[in-house]
């Protein structure tokens, strides 16, 4: 193809395709530092289309796209490095998977942050499903909230600031925020309330995952109550900023309750 202002390759994992209109397919990538783009992949959706078979999420590939008059530009070339067919061969894969395409796909942030985005899921589609798929989506999790800031302040009671110590149980309402067992009975008494009670070494393991790199997050050995504890503070947290992102995590967070 001849060099033309217009014409970009990037590097991207391949988010989600969906049709369009009869015939084509809208194409959505996740870029390092552009973060979503958006490309009509033309006749996409005919039998015997070259592009039809690479356009299976996730994948990792070099993307060329044209831009034209149309503010969606088509997509021109695709060259896969890696399908990861893998993530598509088991039940539970796929989830996993699509939590994380998910947060992709509804992430608007700045360079810098789809940089890291970008590293972080790219290592997550890179490991291997077979081997703790939850404990990578936890791990992926725990240093997803912590580049969007929302994590920290877990050392102190939200209320008192009390440091929170070994003999100090912390419970969260909507674990937005952590509070010390003292003011938690001073909060609620003995009324029933719908608490998730949160203990020191749930605290402990939430530092341990956010310096945990993604690649060794099977040693983390996470069990039920740790991993339905990173999913239920990873969908509060991300409730409003990704609400794609907790509704694919919901259905996880619920299988991690009953396994
Ligand atoms: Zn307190």
């Amino acid at each position: 193809m001849s060099w033309s202002p217009n014409v970009h390759t990037y590097d991207a994992v391949l988010v989600r395709t969906s049709p369009w209109g009869e015939r084509d397919r809208l194409t959505v990538l996740f870029e390092a530092t552009h973060g979503i783009l958006r490309a009509r992949a033309i006749s996409a959706l005919e039998s015997g289309s070259k592009l039809a078979p690479l356009l299976v999420a996730p994948a990792l590939g070099r993307f060329t796209l044209a831009r034209g008059r149309s503010p969606i530009p088509v997509l021109a070339n695709v060259e896969l490095t890696e399908r990861l067919a893998r993530w598509r061969a088991i039940g539970l894969s796929i989830r996993v998977a699509g939590v994380a395409l998910a947060v992709l796909e509804g992430l608007d942030a700045p360079e810098e942050t789809n940089r890291l985005f970008f590293q972080l899921s790219t290592d997550l589609l890179r490991s291997n499903p077979s081997v703790h798929p939850l404990s990578a989506l936890a791990v992926f999790l725990v240093h997803a909230l912590g580049i969007l800031g929302l994590l920290g302040g877990e050392t102190n009671c939200s209320l008192c600031g009390t440091a929170f110590t070994a003999d100090i149980i912390a419970a969260a309402p909507d674990l937005r925020t952590f509070i010390c067992a003292r003011c938690f009975n001073r909060l609620y008494g003995k009324a029933e309330v719908s608490v998730i009670l949160v203990n020191r070494e749930h605290l402990e393991l939430l530092h341990r995952m956010a310096i945990t790199p993604l690649s060794e997050s099977g040693r983390l050995e996470l069990d039920t109550d740790a991993l339905s504890f990173i999913f239920s503070l990873a969908c509060a947290r991300l409730d409003n900023i990704l609400p794609g992102a907790v509704s694919a995590l919901l259905p996880l967070t619920a299988a991690a309750c009953r396994t």
